[in-house]
């Protein structure tokens, strides 16, 4: 039995290098050169999804219970007319837009996906508000927040995609966000309500996310730290 000199893992006895860090495995002892290798050499590919036979099947799979919801909705409640069933339909409509329509455009760039996903929830935040508009609690609160965080996730993921920064960089930078948005939230909850600006709850996420963050960073400048977690969790 071999053990990997370099990260420790227990080896094939005909391994010739490290299944899990490519270190190659020098065995003076070994006696069989020719022995099987305990990978088979056939390169097996997976067949190709058929992406827009998924996007069709997800979609037949959230219409038919819409359509149950819908025919329900309209024999039982006769007198009202649709009572219940827009509630599924555009919660339905918003699901789609989020998890199916990336299918149908595949070669989109992230941040248009991210833009239209955002316009989605706005539009399922909106018709709420339709619904039960009270205090204008759409245009000073849910629109601010919801905008900020599409713009937020628009501009993250470009730059990312654009410059490829290390993932200490990336999960620093959105544990940055996470204070930032935490502070945008109370700004936008102290305008809606009008009560005196409570800076309670993003101090107390600001206090958790922002050291999270200086950890990255201090990961991203730190070889040691790095080479530790490579060893530990294997990023
Ligand atoms: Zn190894």
């Amino acid at each position: 039995m071999s053990y990997c000199v370099n990260c420790g893992v227990e080896l094939d006895a005909s391994a010739k290098k490290c299944v899990l860090c490519d270190t190659p495995v020098y065995n003076p002892k070994q006696q069989n050169e020719d022995a099987p290798t305990p990978y088979s050499d056939r390169v097996v590919l997976p067949p190709k999804v058929r992406r827009r036979f998924s996007a069709f099947l997800f979609s037949v799979i959230l219409l038919l219970p819409n359509i149950v919801c819908l025919l329900i909705d309209l024999l039982v409640s006769k007198e009202n007319g649709l009572y219940w069933a827009h509630f599924v339909n555009t919660a339905s409509l918003m699901l789609w837009i989020l998890f199916v329509l990336p299918f149908l455009f595949q070669k989109a760039r992230t941040f248009v996906l991210i833009l239209v996903d955002s316009l989605a929830i706005l539009g399922y935040v909106y018709f709420f508000y339709h619904l039960f508009a009270t205090r204008e609690w759409f245009w000073s609160m849910a629109l601010p927040l919801v905008v900020v965080l599409g713009v937020f996730a628009c501009v993250t993921v470009e730059v990312f995609e654009r410059k490829k920064p290390d993932w200490p960089v990336q999960a620093a930078v959105i544990c940055f966000q996470i204070a930032v948005y935490a502070a945008v939230c109370a700004v936008a909850l102290y305008l809606y309500f009008g009560t005196p600006l409570s800076l309670a709850i993003p101090v107390v996420i600001g206090a958790c996310s922002l050291p999270v963050g200086g950890f990255f960073i201090y990961v991203k400048n730190s070889r040691r730290m790095r080479a530790w977690l490579s060893r530990r969790f294997f990023v």
